[in-house]
């Protein structure tokens, strides 16, 4: 039998073998970027003499007693004569006084590693060690250069690939384990829902064949073990590394912890890593997430979880080689017994585990991607992006920035240097007059682009060099503001557009089409599967998530039987400027729903304002619950227990947290009432994307408010049926569901019901939870 193969990069080898020392925020927090890198290297190399050879490459193959392996790199420069020389070129924000030492060591460990494959491949009994860093702030160089003779080069290497030899051995054998026990993995329920199986098998060969896919699998069909249980299978046949599963909110976590509970009953030998934030994640802090803060006593530098780290680490990867089981639970016990930071435990242990969860931020956030491991292992994972509906409005977030002079003020307020205060100034003056040149859509000059960039480096060069962040913390929030919307300047292209916000005195960055970026990702990647209980229009979906079609594309029915929902449309005018008429109507509404069937309702309305204006008009004796707003977080836990309660009218803001992101699935509703149509208010944003469709000939109205706004409906409607068992009514109040352009989204089993009085609805109503007789 052939021995598995790896490839093992020299500087990923520095990293797993010699990195020593504590986890350094500081000096990680500005680190050049990858294209700073490459030009610093390419600009000394230039430097160099004519002899001098750039970019040689060097590799060897190691075998063990599983695995055979290849060890490879390019070294950034070689000089052959008169004495051999390699040279390892770093770029630093940091001068060769405030150089950190554990990043020297780490560099030249790397360095060495490169020496000492060059010496074996060139039979040298001696070479020159040289590691040069280009300082960015005024492109000089400092270097260290060190004699190494073959003994101690050689025993160097030796101990860095015994090291890494025998981690391969025991994933291998690690991987043969899990590869059986995914063979006798069974579906882990007795039978497929109607539609699931269709699900799992698709998915399974769209992986297969590396087929994009667009899923429509309406609740209730057990999407995520449709998903998960081929994805895991494909595993097996090793056509990916990795499963990567990424939802838009909590909860989506939580259907993936069921699932795997329930596949635990077969004991796979499964490795799985929820990713989480700092602020969930650190043990240092106390108090909600929205406002931890630190231990008495304790602060992001004293923390002992991060106190070295990497001294310990080799300890806690050994214990993880012996597992064969691998879980979030097991994650935070190593981390205790070790005291090792888990945010960063989980990012070491990510290149060996088989299921990753996480949030869409580190997949498609510029700034929360882990872009360092998913440029080079992207491409052997499958990503499964669940709840994918949201994936349109999250992306377009995630891809423009804010600035304003509010930001600016507390940056210039904060910096005791009186050239920054100078260069801030500056800043805001160019902001003022960007702002009162713009009209919504206008382009960003690069006037202002090229002075955001030289201000912002400036700004982080003295932030870095004068310890702000421990002399003036309030200023690093501001700064990185500053920094994503410099940084967010210099992609801009003809997809964005830089509009007014409502602040005064700021701009904002917008990406009215996130599909060439989404693409741009989704293209590194094996293959991509984005699936919901909403992906309708699929037309919709499918342009917002890429430019060309899918290769899959699959439509499924709600396994529920369409008779347990009755939808009825009670023409109402719920317009802006008739919501003072409206109130009393609806109130009507609501007060004949009540008496025709007392139970369990959930009320969505478009906003606060509209919900309190009904609310007025509503009898006081009747169990009114009304959503508690944001950051309330008591409020909102107690309005969470309420909803235990056997009967209320539970007034909630559709598209929100409550009437999206929670499962009543054992706390059985009677009837959704949905107010409006969703649509999302006009903004100079909204317009912007309607602009951009049209543009193309697509329906810009459509895509900019219709559908966003039909989706929420149906997405807040999926509250009421999440079971066989769950049977209510949908009513929907607003005039425009009685027009095709509307009433066209409504899914096809839902076959409303224009109601004209409220007799009509009473009695519609009492008719549907008759008692069937038997
Ligand atoms: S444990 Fe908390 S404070 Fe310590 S390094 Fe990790 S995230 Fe930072």
């Amino acid at each position: 039998m052939t021995k598995p193969q790896y490839s093992v990069s020299i500087t990923d080898l520095a990293h797993f073998c010699c990195r020593s020392g504590d986890l350094n925020p500081v000096s990680e927090q500005r680190t050049p970027t990858a294209q700073e890198g490459q030009a610093g290297q390419k600009m000394l190399q230039s430097r160099r003499p004519a002899h001098y050879q750039a970019e040689v490459s060097v590799q060897a193959k190691f075998e063990t007693a599983c695995t055979t392996w290849t060890l490879k790199g390019r070294a950034d420069g070689v000089i052959a004569a008169p004495k051999y020389l390699v040279e390892e070129i770093k770029t630093t924000y940091f001068s060769q006084a405030r150089l950190p030492a554990t990043q020297q060591q780490l560099h030249l460990a790397q360095t060495r590693l490169y020496a000492a494959l060059l010496l074996q491949q060139n039979a040298l009994t001696s070479i020159e060690v040289v590691l040069t860093y280009l300082y960015l702030e005024d492109e000089t160089e400092y270097s260290f250069q060190t004699t190494e003779v073959a003994e101690s080069l050689n025993q160097f290497l030796h101990l860095c690939v015994e090291q890494f030899g025998n981690w391969l051995d025991a994933y291998s054998q690690y991987l043969d384990t899990r590869n059986q026990s995914l063979e006798l993995l069974t579906f882990p329920y007795q039978d497929y829902r109607p539609g699931q199986r269709q699900l799992s098998v698709t998915l399974y060969r769209d992986i297969r064949d590396k087929r994009n896919g667009l899923y429509h699998a309406p609740t209730g069909l057990g999407k995520t073990t449709a998903m998960l249980f081929p994805a895991l299978k494909q595993l097996r046949a090793q056509a990916i590394k990795q499963v990567w599963y990424l939802t838009a909110k909590n909860s989506g976590q939580k259907s993936v912890k069921q699932t795997m509970n329930a596949l635990q009953t077969q004991q796979p030998s499964l490795r799985v890593l929820f990713l989480q934030a700092k602020v969930s994640q650190c043990p240092c802090l106390v108090g909600p997430e929205t406002e931890p803060e630190f231990k008495l006593g304790n602060t992001p530098q004293q923390c002992r979880f991060q106190t070295g780290y990497y001294d310990r680490l080799e300890q806690a990867r050994n214990q993880f080689r012996e597992r064969s089981n691998f879980s979030d639970a097991d994650l935070l016990r190593l981390s205790q017994e070790f005291d090792l930071c888990p945010h960063q435990l989980s990012r070491d242990l990510l290149p060996w585990v088989d299921l990753v969860v996480a949030d869409y931020n580190y997949v498609f956030d510029p700034q929360a991607r882990l872009q360092e491991y998913l440029t080079k292992q992207s491409k052997y994972i499958s990503l499964l992006v669940d709840e994918a509906h949201n994936l349109p409005d999250r992306a377009r977030d995630m891809f423009s920035a804010s600035l304003s002079s509010t930001q600016l003020m507390r940056i210039e307020q904060s910096v005791s240097s009186s050239a920054m205060k100078k260069a801030i100034k500056q800043l805001q003056k160019q902001l003022k007059k960007v702002i009162n040149q713009t009209e919504d859509g206008h382009q960003l000059g690069t006037t202002f682009s090229n002075l955001l960039k030289s201000t912002t480096d400036r700004l982080l060069e003295w932030f870095a060099e004068s310890n702000a962040s421990t002399a003036a913390p309030e200023l690093f929030e501001p700064l990185m503001q500053l920094w994503q919307f410099a940084t967010r300047a210099q992609t801009f292209d003809d997809k964005d557009a830089l509009i007014r916000t409502p602040e005064p005195g700021s701009v904002r960055i917008f990406c009215t089409d996130p599909a060439p970026r989404l693409n741009r990702i989704a293209d590194g990647f094996h293959s991509v599967h984005y699936f919901s209980g909403s992906l309708l229009p699929q037309a919709y979906f499918s342009r917002s998530f890429s430019q060309t079609p899918f290769a899959s594309q699959l439509i499924l029915e709600s396994p529920f039987p369409p008779q347990h929902q009755r939808t009825l449309i009670r023409p109402v005018n719920t317009r802006y400027p008739q919501r003072q008429q409206s109130a009393p109507l609806i109130a009507q509404t609501i007060a004949t729903l009540w008496s025709a069937h007392p139970g369990r309702y959930l009320l969505a309305f478009p906003s606060f304002e509209y919900l309190d204006l009904v609310a007025r008009h509503l009898d006081s004796s009747l169990p009114i619950l009304i959503q508690p707003g944001v950051g309330k977080l008591k409020q909102r836990r107690e309005f969470l227990r309420a909803l235990e309660q056997t009967e209320y009218l539970a007034m909630v803001i559709a598209g929100g947290i409550f009437a999206e992101g929670i499962d009543l699935q054992h706390n059985k509703l009677s009837g959704v009432l949905i107010v409006g149509t969703c649509l999302p208010p006009p903004s100079a944003e909204q317009d912007l994307i309607k602009q951009r469709f049209d543009q193309e000939g697509l329906p810009g109205f459509d895509f900019a408010y219709r559908y966003p706004g039909l989706n929420k409906v149906i997405q807040t409607a999926g509250r009421l049926i999440r079971s066989d068992e769950d049977q209510g009514v949908v009513v929907l109040i607003d005039d425009r569901y009685t027009q095709n352009q509307y009433r066209r989204l409504l899914p096809i089993q839902w076959r409303p019901s224009v109601v004209a009085t409220e007799q009509k609805l009473r009695a519609l109503v009492e008719d549907f939870f008759l008692p069937i007789d038997v």
